[in-house]
């Protein structure tokens, strides 16, 4: 197995008893990049050099006898979205393709603290709007399991360049299920913390009472590890949780004998792939022979998930991104005047589907339809909460699909905007209701394309889905 194929915490062994250096590792991956990317596409830019450094810096360290942590010297992609001091923060957008922050986002200042090896940006959804990555202003990513496929979306390169073996970690976003379903897609682990576990300090923001970064990874170990190091209050995001934050790693034991897991009748719909039904009714019947007791639960408003979801986002998009007016931030298309010159910018360098949620969420959001479309999906927003809680009052998870279907072609459902917002069914509910969930790859399709499902748990509790996920693992080797 060559090194870039190995996961985070078998890499981190051999470099702490010096079997490798991290700039072989680091060399490993930019040559896995050279044969692959052109195919993939998972990459906005690609910090080869800086990365050389940080590895060559980490090298020092562990020859001068320092410890170190199991994430330090190891190579990790950044979606595009996560604002890097002095490295090109784009989102995917042409309105800031030359666009570099000033600052780190909290994440970085606190992965930067254990002496990564960043090796780039990811590519995504234009400002995280999308499940497949063909939003990207830049270029389309492909699914590594097959390459006329998506890879998912919206965080569609941090998950290909996992799967492609072009970095070992990422990080992602997942506003409705962004981190969830590129991982399913690609046959990685991907996990939505909390809403609050994670400060979204310098996370551009798509729909702030959405959005949480977390890992994609390529396994429920290096997915622990790496949340232990992103995750806690701080002071510069006001709704980041002040909860202490567990050692995630201490629930990497593979035991859940008497953990009651539900599965929402809701959630295995009509138009839903018999595949991928099947891969996970068997996941759930391994949960079963492992100790588990498995439970049919209700989640009642799932059917009005998509279009609350649909109205909250949008709304919170279209004020979102009232900022880049060719003024502040990024890219100016010149007019005859301030409007003209403001109007042209955004008509030029927003990509389609940014400016069709702009136009949902201002027409949402105005005077005349304030009640009738945005109220009423807070108000939904609260039944869907509700349906939560009343279900985790009978069990300790929820086990649901990740997705209806395993990734689709390129070019399949971006005609149909509709077609596509379908696609979120299984994952935006709980970025509705602030949940944590974590996909797990659960086998593939008879096209060998990878099935994911996804465990949901309660609110700051991302330890429980943590160990059955880990226990699932261990049991399927
Ligand atoms: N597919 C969803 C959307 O288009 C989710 C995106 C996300 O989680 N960032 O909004």
């Amino acid at each position: 197995m060559k090194l870039n194929e190995k996961t985070a915490h078998e890499l981190h062994e051999m470099l702490a008893n010096k079997k490798i250096s991290a700039v072989e590792l680091t060399e490993d991956v930019f040559k896995q990049i050279d044969k692959t990317e052109n195919k993939i596409g998972a990459y906005v830019t690609l910090t080869r050099e800086e990365a050389l450094k940080s590895a060559k810096f980490v090298d020092d360290k562990i020859a001068g006898g320092e410890e170190i942590g199991v994430l330090t010297g190891i190579p990790c992609t950044v979606k595009d979205n996560i604002c890097t001091k002095g490295i090109k923060t784009t989102c995917a957008s042409k309105i800031l393709e030359n666009f570099v922050p000033p600052y780190d986002a909290t994440v970085m200042t606190k992965l930067k603290a254990i002496n990564p090896v960043i090796v780039g940006k990811a590519n995504m959804d234009e400002f995280a709007m999308g499940g497949s990555t063909e939003n990207s202003g830049f270029h389309v990513t492909h699914n590594p399991h097959d390459l006329d496929r998506v890879p998912g979306g919206s965080s569609g390169g941090s998950a290909a360049a996992v799967a492609s073996n072009e970095t070992i970690y990422a990080l992602g976003s997942d506003t409705g299920g962004s981190i969830r379903q590129p991982a399913s897609f690609c046959g990685v682990v991907g996990l939505k913390p909390t809403y609050g576990r994670i400060s979204r300090y310098g996370l551009v923001a798509y729909a702030s009472s959405l959005d949480q970064i977390g890992p994609i990874t390529k396994d429920v170990t290096d997915c622990a590890h790496v949340l232990n190091v992103i995750s806690g209050h701080d002071e510069m995001d006001s709704t980041s949780s002040t909860a202490a934050v567990p050692d995630f790693t201490k629930s990497l034991i593979a035991d859940v004998k008497g953990l009651k897991i539900g599965l929402p009748k809701e959630y295995f719909v009509a138009g839903m792939d018999s595949e991928v039904e099947n891969a996970v009714k068997e996941a759930a019947k391994t949960f079963e022979k492992l100790g588990v007791t498995l439970k049919e639960i209700s989640l009642p408003h799932t059917d009005v998930a998509i279009s609350t979801y649909y109205l909250i986002a949008p709304a919170e998009a279209a004020t979102n991104l009232e900022r880049y007016d060719g003024v502040s931030y990024g890219a100016r298309v010149d007019g005859v005047d301030v409007v003209d010159m403001m109007k042209n910018t955004r008509s030029e360098k927003f990509g389609e589907e940014v400016k069709r949620r702009i136009m949902i969420g201002n027409y949402a959001l105005s005077a005349g339809y304030y009640d009738a479309y945005y109220l009423k999906a807070l108000k939904v927003r609260t039944l869907i909460q509700r349906d939560f809680t009343e279900a985790f009052k009978d069990v300790d998870v929820i086990l649901a699909p990740t997705a209806p279907t395993a990734a689709f072609k390129i070019g399949e459902l971006i005609s149909d905007p509709l077609k596509m917002y379908l696609q979120d069914i299984c994952t935006v509910p709980l970025n509705l209701a602030g949940l944590p969930g974590i996909s797990i790859p659960c086998g593939v399709t008879k096209n060998n394309l990878p099935i994911g499902f996804q465990l949901i748990g309660k609110a700051l509790d991302e330890s429980t889905i943590l160990q059955a996920a880990f226990t699932y693992e261990q049991s399927n080797k």
